[in-house]
């Protein structure tokens, strides 16, 4: 993941003294307090101290390279269609077929995350695990039986992947 790929948004709020109050919109989860730190050689994602090779604190960094494939993935629209492309090169994971109108879908659908608490969040639903690759017409029949299923328990998310 080149790290020059920043989406505006971050640019935005990046060195942000203070954390802000979530907004609650599931689809933009909160971010770490360790984003809003401005420690040398810690990554504004998962917390940790980043290293060199020799085990020395790297102070010019602020990110690990995967932590920060991790947040462009949640926080970027772009670069999760990168990421997908990458990884599915446009081939629907149900139908099997190639699209070029293909849609990211996640999984286990980001709106059961709707009303959760911040601490309570499943991070699982905002990984790259959790997304897959459907053509238009897939995704409209799996977005419809999840209309469907609504109050009926869970959509049979099985079905959906490989
Ligand atoms: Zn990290
Ligand atoms: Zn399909």
């Amino acid at each position: 993941m080149p790290l020059s790929r920043w989406s505006s948004r971050h640019k935005k709020t990046f060195n942000k003294k203070k954390k802000e109050k979530w907004d609650g919109n599931f689809r933009l989860p909160p971010k770490p307090d360790s984003y809003y730190t401005q420690t040398k050689g810690c990554c504004r994602w998962c917390g940790n101290t980043i290293l060199n090779e020799d085990g020395t604190i790297n102070t010019r960094k602020t990110w690990h390279e995967d932590c920060a494939t991790e947040y462009l993935l949640i926080y970027s629209s772009g670069e999760q269609r990168a990421q997908l492309w990458n990884r599915d090169k446009g081939i629907c994971n149900h139908c099997g077929k190639f699209s070029m109108g293909w849609q990211a879908d996640h999984i286990k659908p980001l709106v059961e995350q709707k009303g959760v608490l911040e601490e309570d969040l499943d991070w699982s639903y905002y990984k790259l695990e959790n997304l897959q690759t459907l053509c238009k017409k897939c995704h409209r029949t799996k977005t419809n039986s999840e209309v469907v299923l609504k109050g009926k328990g869970k959509v049979n998310y099985k079905k959906w992947s490989k």
